[in-house]
């Protein structure tokens, strides 16, 4: 589906809109002053495939732990950009902090959070002058949540003095589009280039996410962050960032996106960046790594070894990918199908790079396996799955090419 062409952004080398490849980010939910952890967060999300990390910026010691951060994860060998999100201090702490201002790629603003009555110009405009100043990009990012109050009571008046009123979530919708819009355009008053500049307007509900976006892409070329504020956990989270962001990037809408899930207690913070892939993947926009068929399973499965075996198959693939990625290019387009029976086993089978077709209750213990649509051995015993992820392995280094 043709994208919509929207300025092209470059954050420290990963080019945003313009055409590039939808981007994943992600955000930490550590405590930024506390640099070793917050580096290592960072350093998990982009293993798994955040191509930027937002941090907190919050106080005046969070901001001097930037750089350490930054310094932490070079250390590391991950070079992945930082985009710092500042809420009421942010024009404080970037001035105070050079460093911090340095070490950033990108400032994250809202709009609805840089001040009130009439230091909210005088505080976005210094937020902007260091952005030009260090030349990095901004995301002008509004919310729902938070909204520029003034704006707002401002469009309340005035739908309130007109002749044929609209409904209040429409009034709403129009106003975090006027925060965003009109913030992008005073920071170009204020010297910063059309293309250092992304927006967003997050909202938490799906429709009215895909109404404002609509709105936005119709209105501007500015690149645009996609995102569902407050998804949600678990499912819920999930399916409602898929329903919203599916909609939209089927429209050619959407240059980069974040999955804001509400972790388990003690969760993966990286699950945001798996989900996130797994959109752009299983729309056909982008390949991440190999992508496992499975069925559902049935009355014919007896057993959970059938779950077990494609579970560790995904996640074997996943693990496999850092490497993969860079000494097998293509790679991340395979795909393996794991099935439980043989009523769709096989022909499911046939349709991946490498299908295994497990027995179902009351067929033989024997287990086909298929590659490139042919049926290539069968595999049997209590050793099923380490011989096909041998099989696995063996694919992927005799059909991508080996390089470095
Ligand atoms: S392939 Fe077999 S086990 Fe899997 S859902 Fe279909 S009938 Fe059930």
């Amino acid at each position: 589906m043709p994208r919509k062409l929207t300025q092209s952004v470059n954050v420290n080398g990963v080019r945003i809109g313009g055409g590039a490849p939808i981007v994943v980010q992600s955000m930490t939910n550590t405590d930024t002053e506390d640099a070793i952890r917050t580096a290592a967060q960072v350093a998990d999300l982009a293993r798994a495939g955040s191509e930027l990390v937002r941090i907190t910026v919050n106080t005046e010691a969070a901001a001097r732990a930037v750089p350490e951060i930054r310094d932490r994860l070079l250390s590391m060998d991950v070079d992945v950009p930082l985009v710092g999100d500042f809420h009421f201090n942010g024009h404080k702490l970037l001035a105070s902090v050079p460093e911090c201002a340095k070490a950033l790629a990108k400032y994250r603003i809202n709009p609805g959070n840089v001040g009130r009555g009439s230091k909210r110009d005088t505080q976005f405009s210094q937020m902007i002058q260091i952005a030009i100043d260090n030349d990095k990009p901004v995301r002008i990012g509004a919310n729902w949540g938070s909204l520029d109050q003034e704006l707002l009571a401002r469009l309340l008046d005035e739908n309130a003095a007109s002749s044929n009123p609209k409904p209040l979530d429409t009034i709403n919708r129009e106003a975090v589009i006027e925060s965003a819009l009109g913030s992008a355009q005073r920071a170009e008053e204020l010297g910063m280039a059309r293309d250092k500049i992304i927006i967003s307007c997050k909202m938490s509900r799906v429709q009215d996410l895909v109404m404002v976006y609509e709105e936005l892409a119709k209105k501007s070329d500015y690149c645009l962050h996609l995102g569902l504020t407050e998804a949600g956990m678990g499912s819920k989270g999930i399916v409602a960032s898929t329903a919203a962001l599916a909609v939209l990037l089927q429209q050619g809408v959407g240059d980069t996106i974040r999955i804001s899930l509400t972790p388990e207690p003690n969760g993966d913070r990286t699950k945001e960046v798996v989900v996130g892939q797994e959109i752009l993947q299983t729309m056909g926009l982008r390949s991440f790594t190999p992508m496992v068929t499975a069925c559902p399973g049935c009355g014919r499965t007896s057993s959970t070894y059938f779950q077990e075996l494609a579970n560790r198959i995904q996640t074997y693939l996943r693990e496999r990918m850092p490497e993969w990625k860079n000494h097998h290019p293509g790679v991340e387009d395979m795909t393996v199908a794991v099935m439980g029976c043989v009523v769709n086993g096989p022909g499911e089978s046939k349709h991946a790079n490498i299908g295994i077709s497990l027995p179902g209750t009351g067929e033989r213990p024997i287990a086909p396996v298929y590659i490139d649509g042919e049926k290539a051995m069968t595999l049997k015993g209590d050793h099923i799955a380490e011989e096909f992820q041998h099989i696995v392995q063996e694919y992927v280094e005799s059909h991508y090419a080996q390089t470095g």
